[in-house]
C-alpha cells in the first residue's frame, strides 16, 4: 500500500492518501493537547500504544458485528483505514459520571450511572465542541433520521461490548467518545479507540488510567498508558 499526500492533520493523528481512493493511512502522533488546546504536551509512545490499542479494539468489535473503518495495522503508528466522510457528531456514553457532566449538572464523581447515558455533542473546534441534541442533528443535517438511529444503537452496543472487554482486564469505562462516518453506503464506526477518548479506570483502586492524567498533570502519564497497553494487547511491545 503507497502513501500518499497528507490529507489531514489534527491534534493526535495524521491522515495520508493511499493509491486506493477508498483506503486512507491514520498516523498515529505523541502529541497530546486538553481543553480545547490550551494546554499541549508530548505523551511518549502514545501514538504506538494508541495504534496497537485501537486495532484490539477494533479486531474485537468486528469480531462481534459492529462495522468500523479498521482495516490492518500497518506498523507501530499507522493503521490502513476506510476512508470515511465523517459525520460531525461525536458520541459520548457515560457509566459512571466523570468530566463534563460533573462540572455541567453537579454531580459527584464517581456516580454510577443506571442507565447509562448518552449525548451528542458537535465536532467543532471553534465553537469548543458544544452540546447538541437529535433535532439539531436533523435540522442542520449533520446525519439523516436513519443515521442517528445508526449511531444510537451502535454506540449503545459498543458501550455494552467495550465495559466487558475493559471489565475483563481490570478496568471500568467510565466514558468514551465515538466517531462515525459514511462509506459505500454504510455508516462505520471511525477514529480510535484509546485512553485519548477513553476513561478508563483501574477496578480495584479507581486509579486514573488515561488523558486525564495529562489534563489534570495527575503524573505518571506514560506509565499508565503503557498499563492500558500492556492489560490490553498482553505484555511486551
Ligand atoms: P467530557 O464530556 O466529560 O469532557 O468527555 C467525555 C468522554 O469523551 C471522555 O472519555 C473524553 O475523553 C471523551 N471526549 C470528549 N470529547 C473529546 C475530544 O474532543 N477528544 C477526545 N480525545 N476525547 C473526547
Amino acid at each position: 500500500m503507497k502513501q500518499r499526500e497528507k490529507l489531514y492533520e489534527g491534534k493526535a493523528k495524521i491522515i495520508y492518501a493511499t493509491d486506493d481512493p477508498n483506503l486512507v493511512i491514520q498516523y498515529f502522533k505523541d502529541d497530546a493537547t486538553a481543553f480545547d488546546g490550551i494546554k499541549k504536551g508530548t505523551i511518549v509512545d502514545k501514538g504506538v500504544i494508541n495504534n496497537h490499542v485501537s486495532t484490539k479494539i477494533f479486531q474485537y468489535l468486528e469480531d462481534k458485528g459492529v462495522k468500523t473503518h479498521f482495516v490492518e495495522l500497518l506498523s507501530d503508528r499507522e493503521m490502513l483505514v476506510k476512508n470515511l466522510e465523517i459525520i460531525p457528531v461525536e458520541v459520548v456514553f457515560r457509566n459512571v459520571a466523570a468530566g463534563s457532566l460533573c462540572k455541567r449538572l453537579g454531580i459527584e464523581e464517581g456516580k454510577h450511572l443506571d442507565p447509562c447515558i448518552q449525548e451528542f455533542f458537535y465536532k467543532s473546534d471553534p465553537l469548543h465542541d458544544p452540546m447538541i441534541n437529535e433535532s439539531h442533528i436533523k435540522t442542520f443535517e449533520w446525519a439523516t433520521e436513519a443515521e442517528v438511529v445508526t449511531l444510537k444503537s451502535e454506540g449503545a452496543k459498543v458501550n455494552q461490548l467495550l465495559m466487558e472487554f475493559f471489565k475483563a482486564r481490570g478496568i471500568r469505562l467510565v466514558d468514551f467518545k465515538l466517531e462515525f462516518g459514511r462509506n459505500q453506503g454504510d455508516v462505520l464506526l471511525g477514529d480510535e479507540i484509546s485512553p485519548d477518548g477513553c476513561r478508563l479506570w483501574d477496578w480495584e483502586t479507581g486509579e486514573k488510567m488515561d488523558k486525564d492524567r495529562f489534563r489534570f498533570s495527575l503524573g505518571s502519564v506514560e506509565e499508565k498508558y503503557q498499563e492500558v497497553y500492556n492489560l490490553v494487547c498482553g505484555e511486551g511491545k
